[in-house]
């Protein structure tokens, strides 16, 4: 079984060891030695072999696409008080190894992990190549509906109550820093994994970071640091927000009738996507629903996705033919929107022009 469909791809697992396992040679090694890489201007990260990782089970599935965000998490670990390389290296096992011989994964869930000693580890195998080649990502387990478009982070530690250590989040801001440089993000498409899933990870205290983090991180690269804001809509809504809401489900295998109306049909299938997603089951489209729903539209798709876009590019008073096609004409239009929302006028229907669609 994938681990895609897992509702908590962190659980809590058994304390760390420490210092009991043999470490790899490599992990003994001063910074610079082979094991751990500098990805371009970034953090040391250590990988795999450095930390003494087992092979995964079967091949780990590397896509030729680069992610459209970042997800925070903790790992609900106690908030250990053993700063040190050794410690780092044990949890990075820890957690592969209830991952593996548990959860039964193939590897580790997430790509990378965030020690409180602000060591910074690749998780499943492949990450740190991908990143460093900044096209390509590793299928993960980190995020039921996201793990094929989101870098997953671990940070050690349990922010429930407590603020992570201040160089353990400094490190955090340069491992962002650096995937959104290798890979063309920007600031606001770090979410914390409470956006997508039904879990208080990665904890209130560290959830309440995240618009500095994106500050911070947007400090270093540029761009925008906003995230999307979305509108929330349940029963007896109607209008075309709705029917965009509508043709997205049904772009996910709902079967509704675009009508524009938030009835007991809709409500129904807004259930039905949240539970499949993992999102908490209220059957009103919020935040998570909305963040699990807005993948990118771009020229050559087609489908009810790009009807929606299209509507909406209508209901805007940009004219465009609303055929299900996305084409020159409707990328035209796109741009057009984006222009006078000043937007990044790309033709591409990212989450942020999306939410900017159904506003
Ligand atoms: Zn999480």
């Amino acid at each position: 079984m994938t681990a895609l469909d897992r509702p908590q791809p962190h659980p809590r697992r058994r304390a760390v060891l420490t210092g009991t396992l043999a470490l790899g040679a490599a992990a003994l090694l001063p910074l610079a030695a082979p094991g751990r890489a500098r990805a371009a201007t970034g953090p040391v990260i250590a990988d795999c072999a450095a930390w003494g990782a087992r092979q995964p089970s079967s091949p780990v599935k590397t896509l030729a696409t680069r992610p459209q965000k970042i997800i925070v998490h903790h790992t609900a670990d106690p908030n250990s008080t053993d700063y040190s390389q050794a410690h780092a290296f044990a949890l990075a096992r820890s957690i592969q190894a209830y991952q593996m011989d548990t959860e039964h994964w193939i590897d580790t869930g997430q790509h990378f992990t965030v020690s409180r000693g602000a060591v910074v580890m690749e998780g499943r195998h492949g990450s740190l190549a991908a990143l460093q080649g900044g096209t390509r990502q590793v299928e993960s387990a980190h995020c039921t509906g996201q793990n094929t478009v989101a870098v997953g982070i671990e940070n050690e530690g349990t922010y429930t109550t407590v603020e992570p250590r201040s160089e353990q989040y400094a490190a955090l801001v340069e491992l962002c820093a650096q995937i959104c440089r290798q890979y063309g993000l920007a600031a606001y498409q770090i979410y914390g994994h409470r956006d997508f899933n039904s879990t208080e990870c990665p904890g209130d205290r560290l959830y309440a970071l995240l618009p500095k983090l994106r500050q911070d991180v947007a400090a270093r690269i540029g761009g925008d640091a906003t995230p999307p804001v979305w509108p929330v809509l349940a029963t007896g809504n109607t209008g075309e927000r709705v029917r965009t809401l509508q043709l997205l489900l049904n772009a996910r295998g709902a079967a509704l009738t675009a009508d524009g109306a938030y009835g007991p049909a809709t409500q129904a299938a807004v259930l039905a996507f949240q539970n499949t997603m993992h999102a908490t089951p209220d059957g009103v489209a919020g935040l998570q629903t909305w963040n699990q729903l807005a993948a990118p539209a771009r020229q050559g798709d087609s489908g009810v996705a790009v009807e929606a876009v299209q509507r909406q590019l209508a209901a805007h008073g940009i004219a465009t033919d609303v055929d299900g096609a996305f084409g020159p004409g409707t990328a035209a239009s796109v741009v057009r929107f984006q222009t006078t929302r000043s937007l990044p006028a790309d033709g591409v229907v990212d989450a942020r022009t999306w939410s900017r669609l159904v506003a």
